[in-house]
């Protein structure tokens, strides 16, 4: 075979994803792309903010020296001073430069963190339903990752995750607002998580506390996400601009440390030097520099809470049985037969593209990504009551 078996493995794994892509592509191809109503995918599509563009134009049109050169892998001192700004008033703590490390988006931060932190064969706690990434993450730097329930409304069990910590265990991944569920984690189980990592940590026992996070700015209702950083010592944020601005393509995002963190500096080296050895070198340039100069600004949250509002109400009506998110730009909604991709096949015969809840380790559940317009999504209503009727 032409490529590894731990590769071929995963690529069957996921083969799904590719299936579902592949079906989508043609029924559009036979009833025409308006007359599909596609929520599979999570890439944003609202323009980025009108500052985003006008400081784009204005960097890359300077002649700036040494913009598009190699520059010290975890950015340039300055952006990163930037970002640190940002850090601190969101998450009221006092951070600087150092701590933080420009990325490849979220998920170059968490391979940093993760191949910085891992030895093979230690374990990495993730509440259930989580990014399926998150799963080939872990693994990419020998780790193994361990699923763990929720309530049923998807906050943080926390008895669940003590039960879980054992000698091997090295991190706790959470993701809040969370992909699929929207849920937004509360500050009471972040307290309460945290003191148990410090329990642990009192005894020796040194576990990260690592937040994905590149929804925190997509919040709903006056909910606000709180921060690892402020209660939690040995705490690690990955976090990017892909949905703050919408620019997933441009590849930026960061990594920043509690500067409290036992050993901080050997993890900022470790970090730094993972940045380059994953062959990531550095962060984007010219992005990086877009970036730093966008602290006041993100993108209309409003947007998406409409098309939340108008998908929540059209689906409790045709009967459908599904927790409110408080973020994020997805809903995760209860299967009504308990096969999830027997109903998201089903759903597909009324051209309605959706993601089983299997993918995010959550059988009986669909995930749909409201990254479409509010037209579509009211045209889209009828279809999803159609299809629950006629089971
Ligand atoms: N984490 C979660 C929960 C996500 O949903 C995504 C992307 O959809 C990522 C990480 C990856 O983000 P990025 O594109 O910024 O790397």
């Amino acid at each position: 075979m032409p490529i590894s078996t731990k590769i071929s493995e995963s690529m069957q794994k996921s083969s799904w994803i590719r299936k579902m892509f592949e079906e989508g592509a043609m029924l559009k191809a036979k009833y025409g792309v308006e007359n599909v109503f596609d929520f599979s995918l999570g890439n944003p599509d609202i323009d980025p903010p009108q500052k985003f563009f006008s400081i784009l134009k204005d960097i890359s049109s300077k002649k700036i020296k040494g913009i598009h050169g190699y520059m010290p892998n975890p950015g340039f001192p300055d952006v990163r001073e930037s970002i640190a700004k940002r850090v601190k008033a969101d998450h009221g703590i006092d951070i600087k430069g150092e701590q933080i490390i420009m990325t490849c988006g979220a998920a170059g931060g968490l391979n940093v963190a993760l191949k910085t932190i891992l030895n093979s064969g230690e374990r990495v706690i993730v509440p259930k339903p989580y990014f399926a990434e998150y799963g080939f993450y872990i693994d990419n730097h020998g780790g193994e990752i361990i699923p763990v329930d929720t309530k049923s409304d998807f906050s943080l069990d926390i008895g669940i995750i003590e039960n879980a910590i054992d000698d091997n265990v090295r991190a706790i991944l959470i993701n809040s607002p969370n992909n699929p569920s929207g849920r937004v984690y509360t500050e009471e189980d972040i307290i309460a998580l945290s003191g148990l990592l410090a329990k642990n940590a009192e005894k020796g026992r040194i576990i990260y506390l690592i937040s994905d996070e590149p929804y925190r700015e997509i919040v709903y209702d006056g909910v606000t996400v709180p921060s690892i950083l402020k209660h939690c010592k040995n705490s690690i944020v990955a976090t990017s601009f892909s949905k703050t601005f919408s620019i997933p393509g441009e590849r930026i995002g960061y990594l920043a440390i509690n500067p409290e963190c036992k050993d901080v500096d050997m993890l900022l080296a470790g970090f730094i030097l993972c940045n380059r050895i994953l062959g990531f070198v550095n962060a984007p340039a010219v992005i990086q520099r877009v970036v730093a100069e966008l602290n006041d600004v993100t993108v209309d949250a409003e947007i998406y809470k409409r098309r939340r509002d108008i998908l929540m109400d059209g689906l409790s009506s045709a009967g459908y049985d599904f927790i409110k998110p408080d973020g994020s730009f997805y809903l995760f909604c209860k299967s009504p037969i308990d096969d999830d991709v027997e109903f998201v096949r089903h759903l597909q015969k009324y051209n309605v593209l959706v993601v089983p809840g299997s993918g995010f380790g959550t059988p009986g559940y669909f995930r749909i990504s409201y990254c479409i317009s509010e037209d579509v999504i009211k045209r889209a209503i009828p279809k999803f009551k159609e299809a629950i009727e006629s089971l």
